[in-house]
């Protein structure tokens, strides 16, 4: 167990470092944030920064002698430096090397018995054409890393467009995907101790809007509640495979023949944020409490539901009025410009 007072290192100092740091301060914890930026917005909440390269295994090995465990807030980083951190790494670095990477994504999945939409990895568009021949549109090409938020991503709706996709893409090592004709999106979040433990939490249902999360309703609806079994299943069978240690999301559409995968984030997530006024325990202190050894904290909600809006870009604006509104917990996350498809901050309302 790493008791509180102990010091929890963050790799990354976005908003989830930010809410993780609190959570951890919360438990009596310290945090160290690890991120090559100037300013991040988890400084503002953190005891210790270190700035440096990602790829500094030198730098990453001196962050790893300063903190008692160590853990990441985003999966797009250099995975052999990391291998520095040893058993202090939590989640480990398979879950990372897995996440980061559409298609070993994918295939995992598979082999977890997971179900996935059809796919093939493209490295040319003659694998392009052909892929779509076989697939058949409408689909989508995705680069196989360094993809959020809906970027990395082009759809292609008739073959015609399968040239305008592969260069829109930057001709990166790509998979493309069926476009999954689904009711709904839902995610299944989780959280595993190194011992086997798990809990989940209510899934939320998920809306998005240009790629990029708009709202996360809790509870979903029942076309998604009926898949959640056999979701639940597939995301535990992943956790369990990876030897996943702290919070897993595991995303899904809701398809009429059952749940398929889309994709799976080894961390806290956009869509588990409604957890921290909607759930006994927010995903952000189980995370600390996984990755800590600390017994596992009650995942039920706190009232019947919960929806969390993000605010994107030039929509931070409205904080006024948000901060304003009875019922509305605010949560601004200090970043400075508010660029189209940012996220700067996110508001939820608990109801009876
Ligand atoms: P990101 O890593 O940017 O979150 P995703 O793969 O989750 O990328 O894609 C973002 C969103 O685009 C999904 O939540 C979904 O709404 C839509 N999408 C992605 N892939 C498919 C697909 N195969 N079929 C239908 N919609 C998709
Ligand atoms: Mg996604």
């Amino acid at each position: 167990m790493i008791p509180p007072g102990s010091t929890i290192g963050i790799i990354g100092g976005g908003q989830l470092g930010r809410m993780l740091s609190i959570a951890a301060a919360q438990l009596g914890y310290k945090t160290h944030i690890y991120d090559p930026h100037e300013d991040v917005c988890a400084d503002d909440v953190a005891a210790y920064r270190t700035r440096a390269a990602f790829e500094s295994a030198e730098a990453i090995t001196r962050f790893g002698e300063s903190v008692d465990v160590a853990t990441y807030e985003f999966e797009n980083l250099p995975v052999e430096p990391l291998k520095a951190l040893g058993e202090k790494l939590r989640p480990g670095v398979r879950s990372l090397a897995i996440a980061q990477d559409r298609a070993a994504e994918k295939q995992f999945i598979e082999e977890c018995g997971g179900r996935v939409a059809p796919w093939r990895p493209v490295a040319s568009l003659a694998e392009v054409r052909a892929a779509i021949a076989d697939l058949r549109a409408p689909a989508v090409l995705k680069t196989r890393r360094y993809g959020y938020d809906g970027k990395g991503q082009a759809w292609i709706r008739s073959a015609e467009e399968a040239e305008k996709a592969w260069l829109g893409i930057g001709e990166e090592p790509a998979v493309a995907e069926a476009g999954v004709p689904f009711s709904a999106e839902f995610s299944v979040i989780l959280a595993r101790w190194e011992d086997g433990r798990h809990a989940f939490w209510d899934s939320p249902q998920n809306a998005h809007d240009g790629g990029i999360l708009r709202r996360s309703t809790v509870p979903c609806s029942d076309s998604c509640s009926a898949q959640i079994p056999t979701a639940r299943e597939a995301a535990l069978a992943i956790a369990e495979a990876l030897g996943h240690v702290g919070v897993l999301t595991v995303e899904f559409f809701a398809s009429v023949d059952g749940p398929v995968v889309n994709e799976i984030a080894p961390r806290v997530h956009n869509s588990g944020h409604w957890t921290i006024e909607g759930a006994v325990t927010s995903q952000f202190e189980q995370h600390i409490r996984a990755i800590c050894g600390l017994p596992p904290g009650v995942t039920g909600l706190t009232r019947g539901h919960a929806v969390m809006e993000n605010l994107i870009g030039p929509e931070i604006e409205r904080w006024p009025e948000l901060v304003a509104e009875r019922g509305v917990h605010l949560h601004l996350y200090g970043k400075g410009e508010a660029r189209p498809g940012r996220k700067m901050g996110h508001f939820t309302r608990v109801i009876r």
